[in-house]
């Protein structure tokens, strides 16, 4: 591990400062994720400017939407009344993520902000583009077993990045309608959270739209009808401490055994948590019947490709949406 420089500013302002004017400066937080790529040498900051001393851990109902600091750690969030009560969607995913200890120490900004697990990406053995931009991809051609399925970048193998983004919570603030609130050296900006994380494209080293330097202070959710029927199904090789093979959020409004209104989001997937903005559309008015999740889970595929080992994913994503659907209003 490379040495590095600690600070621990307990203004806002200090904090954005020391990142913005220091390419080789970085925020931690809960560092699960940070740490790990910097003993292997992935990340090489020379600055680390611990963000644990600022006031942003708090959980609060505001007008039309709940507030959730970034430094909120994801057990507290899983657990908080506010939660519970308005996007209970939010705890079971945060519940199906890591384990124990890490929701311990893990913070909600972190969580947004954790890189691919894609084990060529650890590998500095390997290619990869994610890493070293124009390197290639190790897993284009390696196993590509827990690889994404939709919005993949393969054309040029100079650019290509076929990583899924690991985190089960933003499938479901994705769902949910999030908004991430950020602040950098120009002030405060709001991004909708499907505008957060990138696709891979040309440039599969970045994996979010934040500027330099800018920090995240929250994530709003806005006040929605979904509390009743909600499901986090989460498909992955053992019982717990595992990433999702695919992992489906749903939520849905329902009257009179009709759908009123639908959310739907998939994990594991794609490089940033995939919204089935489509497939909702084409659920409201329907029935609640096996038929409607068949058909919604139909159209979700589509534009769905597979490489040489995750082909089963294209059987396993259809099948864990109906689940899903049919978990959340327990239609057996
Ligand atoms: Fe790197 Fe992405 Fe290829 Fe994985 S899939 S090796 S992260 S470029």
């Amino acid at each position: 591990m490379k040495p590095f420089q600690y600070v621990r500013p307990t203004r806002l302002k200090d904090a954005i400062e020391a990142v913005a004017s220091d390419p080789n400066a970085r925020y931690i937080a809960g560092g699960t994720n940070l740490i790990d790529l910097m003993k292997r040498g992935i990340d090489s900051s020379e600055k680390l400017v611990d963000i644990n001393g600022l006031p942003l851990k708090k959980i609060e109902k505001r007008n039309g939407f709940l507030r959730i600091g970034a430094l909120a750690l994801n057990s507290q969030v899983a657990q908080h009344k506010l939660v519970l009560e308005n996007h209970p969607l939010l705890a079971q995913a945060l519940n199906a993520g890591a384990s124990g200890q890490l929701r311990n120490m893990a913070t909600v900004g972190g969580n947004i902000l954790q890189r691919t697990r894609c084990p060529y990406f650890y590998d500095p053995v390997f290619p990869c583009n994610k890493r070293k931009p124009g390197a290639g991809c190790g897993a284009l051609e390696g196993i590509n077993r827990t690889h994404a399925i939709f919005g993949v970048s393969k054309n040029d193998p100079t650019q290509s990045c076929i990583a899924v983004h690991p985190s089960d919570f933003c499938v479901a603030l994705s769902a949910l309608d999030a908004t991430v609130v950020a602040v950098g050296i120009q002030g405060e900006r709001r991004i909708p959270f499907s505008n957060f994380h990138r696709l891979p494209e040309n440039r599969p080293d970045l994996d979010t739209n934040l500027e330099k330097g800018e920090l995240i202070v929250a994530v709003e959710i806005p006040d929605a009808v979904f509390t009743k029927h909600i499901h986090y199904l989460k498909i992955r090789d053992r019982a717990s401490y595992a990433f999702a093979l695919v992992s489906v959020a749903t939520a849905l409004d329902l009257e009179n055994n009709r759908i009123k209104s639908a959310r739907l989001a998939l994990g594991g997937v794609a490089h940033k948590p995939w919204r089935l903005l489509e497939v909702e559309k084409s659920l409201v008015g329907q029935p609640v019947s096996e038929a409607t999740f068949r058909k919604a889970a139909e159209l979700a595929m589509q534009g769905a490709k597979a490489f040489e080992h995750n082909t089963y994913k294209l059987t396993l994503t259809p099948n864990a949406i109906i689940q899903a659907l049919k978990n959340a209003v327990a239609l057996v």
